[in-house]
């Protein structure tokens, strides 16, 4: 957790080095019990809103709905009726679960003396802890399409929508939701992140589930400046065909295991 690039360094403490001092401080709310849901929640909502403004905008502004993959964009209704499904799958399952995990974790940070991490760790460890979640996703997400049961009892509400949106990413049964709400949290505990990031990690992973159920294929998409992520036009796919594309973030598993789309 040293300064690896000396030139992220300013007067010789790593540049997130705030950032950490900042969380430190805060500790008391952010290892609260109720804070890791709803911190989950008003994120996801806030990134998908931002969508859903741009969802609002495409059937008037043609640079925006020039970049829609299919269908129509999400109704207010739709969106309202999304929204109020998922706060019932974070008030009966994610949050309880979540309690029960902030209180096996302890309330305070480990290590006293533990300094940030750079910015190279930071984001070396968020890209290690995207590895591995994917991973983990695919093989549920294979599961889960592969046995009927599974997919009826499971997963059948996340694909409601052939055309989804930005808030749709989290539109899944109370099961679902919680065994990717253990993924996730599992995950950066398997690598023994810094706390720094285990925070970008989340806000990342959040962000690119709505980004990948947004519906369009914007050019600041992340899988435009990094072809190993298949983005919104490989998961949009996933959708219309109800099969392939079962990794939420990269191409190598599909691939792999054939059964990319495209
Ligand atoms: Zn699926
Ligand atoms: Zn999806």
């Amino acid at each position: 957790m040293t300064d690896d690039f000396a030139w992220f360094a300013r007067d010789g403490e790593p540049l997130l080095q705030p950032v950490w001092k900042l969380m430190r401080e805060q500790q008391e709310l952010l290892l609260s019990p109720f804070w890791s849901a709803s911190a989950g929640f008003l994120v996801h909502v806030f990134f998908s809103t931002l969508f859903m403004v741009l969802d609002l905008l495409s059937p008037h502004i043609l640079c925006i709905g020039k970049y829609r993959l299919s269908g129509e964009a999400v109704s207010v209704r739709q969106w309202l009726a999304c929204l109020a499904h998922i706060s019932l799958g974070y008030a009966v399952g994610v949050l309880p679960l979540t309690v029960l995990v902030q209180a096996a974790r302890g309330s305070s940070f480990p290590d006293k003396e533990l300094p940030a991490p750079s910015v190279f760790v930071a984001f070396s460890e968020c890209f290690s802890c995207l590895l591995v979640f994917d991973t983990l996703f695919f093989i549920v997400h294979y599961a889960v399409h592969r046995f009927p049961w599974l997919y009826r009892t499971f997963h059948q509400a996340h694909h409601t929508h052939r055309d989804p949106f930005a808030l749709a990413a989290q539109k899944s049964s109370v099961v679902e939701l919680m065994v990717q709400q253990s993924l996730a949290l599992s995950t950066a505990a398997l690598l023994g992140c810094h706390p720094v990031s285990e925070v970008l990690f989340h806000l990342v992973n959040l962000w690119l589930a709505a980004e990948d159920h947004c519906g369009y294929d914007f050019p600041w998409g992340l899988h435009r400046l990094l072809p190993c992520f298949g983005g919104a036009p490989f998961h949009h796919a996933h959708h219309l065909h109800f099969q392939g594309n079962y990794a939420p973030y990269f191409r190598h598993w599909d691939l792999i295991f054939g059964t990319r789309l495209y």
